[in-house]
């Protein structure tokens, strides 16, 4: 440039840097690609291979969170209107896993003569338990025995009351019925049902509530704690109902006025008077011990005694009741902490495949995917950041678990304590403000869903990319990868990375359009010179 520019001229201008992020972004290409270093075993050739990070949040990696909710949404539409059983293929296993599979066995035997010997088992149950996680990182399911039993004295008879509903056996089948209308045709149509947590006091259109003094907080918390555990139970209730093995696409989120919900694409389907049967007799009863008590605030919190790994009272010097101790004293009187139900309201439709329902409700259900729970809905009120402020309280101090600092607080040890615990500290994610309360996995799929990992999925689509643009499949056994760190000779720091990201997926996009041109049989020449056109 040989005009002479001003200062504020040359700030007005883009930073180049950004531009390469923002074109790597326009072009789908990953911001964050991790470096590896591919050695062709044959040839002896090393070369650079970047691979995308793989995030699922936009605001870390747009490109990637946007891959990830477009293969979730694949697998929804997969599975949805599955009209034969899906077949569950395990791999044969390999040598690797053989190997551990003898080793295990070896231990095993090893552990029982010494059992019925009347000798010390310690250190071979710690063999067995390493052996275990061994196999299980090998990429084999389950364990090789079941586990053992924890030594429990409460009675579980106060577990889970049998709801109120007709019973029927669960039939080993996932695919719902069949309808054949009257000129023949057969269909076989899938629900989409939302289901929504009651009401903790009524709210307006930019959902906070009308009356904050007498919202609900501790219930709306509660039932965020407890959401994923009451959407269980009523898969449980839905399935003794309908007498066959139900499968589900599930996603959570927050409504509006914060409080989770759940969006479910379901296999086969049911009447609206039959779901809110289902519905009002699920439950999900929480039998913690009470925490209506403050019994140490911070002003007098329990005191870790190390040489019995237990809290004890700063006052009297007494060990804190132990977690077991705690369940033990519920009595038969006793009410549980808390029952979480679903609302009343609840939507359902049925949906048939193909058709512009089954999209639209695949958009819901993938939307909010690529964003934190808190993000969903930003605040933007004085009003709503207050009532987004109440509920982060009413979550501070209520125990999300049985692991949960929290119980200190009320005078209760949590399970396996360990030092350095404090009320209003715990780690657990649902007390952090992004969470909501809930800490559970945002998609919910079944296992005989699609009868796909997302693993499984995503292999899918590359062989169908490879397939389309004529390329071989790479042979796995040729390469060896490694990764590259920044003191390597090879190392690219990561804007020298996105260029690179940008022009392989500028390649890409052409190579791609072309071979679709080509399959549709449009001459080539009308193509766009870029790839931004696929
Ligand atoms: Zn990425
Ligand atoms: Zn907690």
């Amino acid at each position: 440039m040989t005009q002479r520019t001003t200062r504020a001229q040359r700030l007005a201008m883009p930073l180049a840097r950004d531009v390469v992020r923002e074109l790597a972004i326009t072009h789908g290409g990953c911001v964050r690609p991790v470096q590896l270093r591919r050695t062709d075993l044959h040839t002896g050739q090393t070369e650079p291979v970047l691979v995308p990070c793989g995030h699922t949040l936009a605001a870390v990696c747009p490109s990637c969170a946007e891959r990830a909710r477009v293969l979730r949404a694949a697998q929804c539409r997969e599975g949805w209107h599955l009209d034969r059983e899906p077949v569950v293929q395990a791999h044969e296993p390999d040598d690797e896993q053989h190997m551990w599979i003898e080793m295990r066995a070896q231990a095993q035997q090893q552990r029982d003569q010494a059992a019925s010997a009347g000798q010390d088992t310690a250190e071979d149950d710690e063999l067995i338990a390493e052996l275990d996680e061994e196999i299980t990182r090998s990429g084999m399911r389950g364990n090789v025995l079941p586990a053992r039993p924890v030594r429990r004295h409460r009675s579980t008879r106060r577990r889970q009351d049998a709801p109120d509903l007709p019973r029927r056996k669960v039939a080993p089948r996932t695919v719902g019925k069949t309808y054949t209308s009257p000129d023949g045709k057969t269909f076989r149509p899938s629900m989409f049902i939302t289901l929504t947590c009651p009401s903790y006091g009524r709210v307006g259109s930019d959902g906070t509530p009308a009356d904050p003094d007498r919202y609900d907080y501790t219930r709306a918390a509660r039932d965020a704690l407890h959401c994923a555990a009451l959407f269980d139970r009523f898969i449980q209730n839905l399935r003794r109902f309908l007498g066959y093995d139900v499968q589900y696409f599930a996603a959570v989120e927050p409504q509006r006025r914060l409080a989770p919900h759940i969006h479910i694409a379901m296999r086969g389907t049911l009447s609206r008077t039959e779901l809110r049967q289902v519905l009002a007799a699920t439950y999900h009863q929480v039998w913690w011990p009470r925490t209506d008590q403050v019994k140490h605030d911070d002003s007098n919190l329990p005191v870790w005694h190390e040489a019995s790994g237990h809290y004890l009272d700063p006052a009297t010097g007494e060990l804190l009741p132990t977690w077991d101790e705690a369940l033990d004293a519920i009595g038969d009187e006793d009410e549980p902490l808390h029952v979480a139900r679903f609302g009343d309201r609840f939507d359902a439709q049925g949906v048939v495949a193909g058709s512009r329902d089954a999209n639209r409700c695949i958009g819901y259900l993938t939307k909010y995917l690529t964003k934190h729970v808190a993000d969903c809905h930003q605040t933007q009120t004085p009003a709503q950041h207050e009532h987004a402020g109440r509920l982060a309280d009413a979550l501070r101090f209520e125990p999300c678990s049985p692991t949960c600092a929290n119980w200190l607080r009320y005078g209760v040890q949590p399970r396996n304590p360990r030092p350095g615990l404090r009320p209003g500290h715990c780690k657990g994610k649902a007390h952090r403000r992004e969470h909501l309360g809930y800490a559970g996995r945002r998609v919910l799929v079944s296992r005989k869903w699609s009868g796909k990992t997302l693993a499984d999925h995503r292999a899918d689509r590359r062989e169908w990319l490879l397939e389309t643009l004529g390329l071989p499949a790479a042979d796995p056994a040729r390469y060896t990868w490694a990764p590259v760190t920044p003191g390597d000779p090879d190392h690219m720091p990561n804007t020298q990375r996105l260029l690179h990201v940008v022009a392989d997926r500028q390649r890409w996009h052409a190579a791609l359009t072309e071979a679709r041109a080509r399959a549709s049989g449009q001459p080539i020449s009308e193509l766009p010179a870029t790839g931004r056109a696929a």
